[in-house]
């Protein structure tokens, strides 16, 4: 183990860290129920899902069996003149499961490509259609969108992580952020400065991209359904296509099984990912609509995409199993009784003077504070506890499996408790 542990330091590039990095990596041995197996045998709650994505808990019987019969018929097959059951069936479920006026889906292997395709679309909207003037996209302040170039140059420009390749990005437009907190009462004022960007620079945008109600790793922020009714109304009213990002939101983790739900309104665009199969594989979707698909193939043209491992039929597979799985369960009645226990666990953080804000929605909880956290010395920490907790920025948060039961939900908010307390006093 400490081999392995010793060639991961020397030669293995982990998500935004350096190559060297100085500090311990946790190595995980296996995964079962919400609880991480590390090398000396202790256990410990995952309350990251593992960045959102598992909703159902590791080493699930379900999707185990959906993986291993499809893994006997085939794993993969290339998408291009080819088609199969899985991919077939798992287009059935999203296209029912979401809004109706979404009738096209494209498959991808990420959220972030499911974003830079999302993209696509809205240039080849225009373009396809003879308007080369709308060559822009309107996003938000704090939003967050993926690591590849196109998904880069929507996320916020500052904690979007991607300020080394500011001279190299695509220079679209920025709203401020949504203000709005979800339960605050509306006034015209939250949606001022989005509007006047869209009244001034209507002409060049293709199309707005948002993430609907909760903004997240690019700062947790939890919004008004309002502001994003409003965003889809102004996108009306100034011609630009709207593009939901639900990657993260999607398939419950708010409350809603996708967070639109919220604000009574649908996309042009949606993305999704993340959760979509229960955090097994690495899959997404772009859904649009029959109006965005004329469009982009007007005058004869096609949307300009197409990735090696497009519906990959082992992640379909797990992906239909998984949506089975969560639509048959009282996913909402879980989620409810996280968020319940969230705001009184959670809540008591409020007590302490380091924490500015605690913020809470479905299976969300957000504990900000006044100070930048030290990961190096809460992980450790957190370990300690019994719980795995990634924080950033100045954000201790949690998305706990829809299935974590109350005990250890309990634990997990005690624990983050404990350590803020302890870090306040360092
Ligand atoms: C994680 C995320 C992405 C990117 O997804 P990847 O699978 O990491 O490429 C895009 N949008 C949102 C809102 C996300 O949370």
């Amino acid at each position: 183990m400490r081999e392995l542990k010793a060639f991961d330091k020397e030669h293995i590039l982990h998500p935004y860290a350096p190559a060297n990095p100085t500090a311990e990596m946790q190595f995980v041995k296996s995964a079962t129920g919400v609880y991480l197996e590390l090398e000396d045998g202790r256990r410990v709650i995952d309350g990251m899902s593992s960045w959102w994505s598992v909703i159902h808990g590791y080493n699930v019987a379900e999707l185990n069996d959906a993986a291993t019969t499809q893994l006997a018929k085939m794993s993969h097959v290339m998408f291009g003149g080819l088609t199969h059951e899985s991919a077939i069936k798992l287009a059935q479920r999203l296209l029912a499961i979401t809004d109706k006026s979404l009738e096209y889906l494209f498959f991808s292997d990420s959220g972030s490509v499911s974003v830079e395709v999302a993209l696509k679309m809205a240039f080849q909207f225009w373009s396809s259609q003879g308007n080369r003037e709308k060559t822009k996209i309107l996003a938000f302040s704090k939003g967050y969108h993926g690591d590849t170039f196109g998904a880069m140059s929507v996320c916020d420009p500052v904690t979007g992580m991607h300020s080394a390749f500011e001279g190299i990005l695509h220079k679209n437009i920025f709203a401020d952020a949504p203000e709005c907190a979800f339960e605050a009462s509306w006034s015209e004022e939250y949606i001022e400065d989005f509007k006047a960007k869209l009244e001034a620079h209507h002409k060049e945008i293709a199309a707005v991209i948002v993430e609907p109600i909760v903004q997240g790793a690019g700062g947790m922020r939890i919004y008004s359904p309002h502001f994003l009714k409003r965003v889809r109304e102004l996108c009306d009213a100034y011609n630009v296509l709207l593009i939901l990002d639900e990657v993260a939101t999607g398939f419950g983790r708010t409350g809603r099984l996708f967070a639109y739900e919220y604000a009574g309104i649908a996309p042009d665009i949606l993305c999704v990912g993340k959760a979509l199969t229960g955090g097994y594989m690495s899959l997404a979707a772009t859904l649009t609509t029959k109006a965005v698909m004329a469009g982009v193939e007007a005058n004869g043209n096609v949307l300009m995409h197409g990735p090696t491992f497009m519906a990959n039929p082992l992640a379909c597979a797990v992906a239909n199993a998984s949506l089975e799985l969560l639509l048959n369960s009282p996913w909402q009645k879980r989620v409810e009784g996280i968020e319940e226990i969230l705001q009184v666990e959670l809540g008591r953080c409020n007590a302490l003077e380091i924490v500015k804000e605690v913020r809470i929605l479905g299976a969300i909880g957000v504990v900000e504070l006044h100070r930048a956290v030290d990961l190096a010395w809460m992980t450790p920490e957190f370990i300690e506890r019994g719980v795995w907790v990634r924080p950033f920025l100045n954000l201790v948060y949690i998305m706990p499996p829809f299935v974590i039961p109350k005990e250890e939900l309990e634990q997990l908010s005690k624990a983050i408790f404990e350590v803020i307390e302890a870090y306040e006093k360092r």
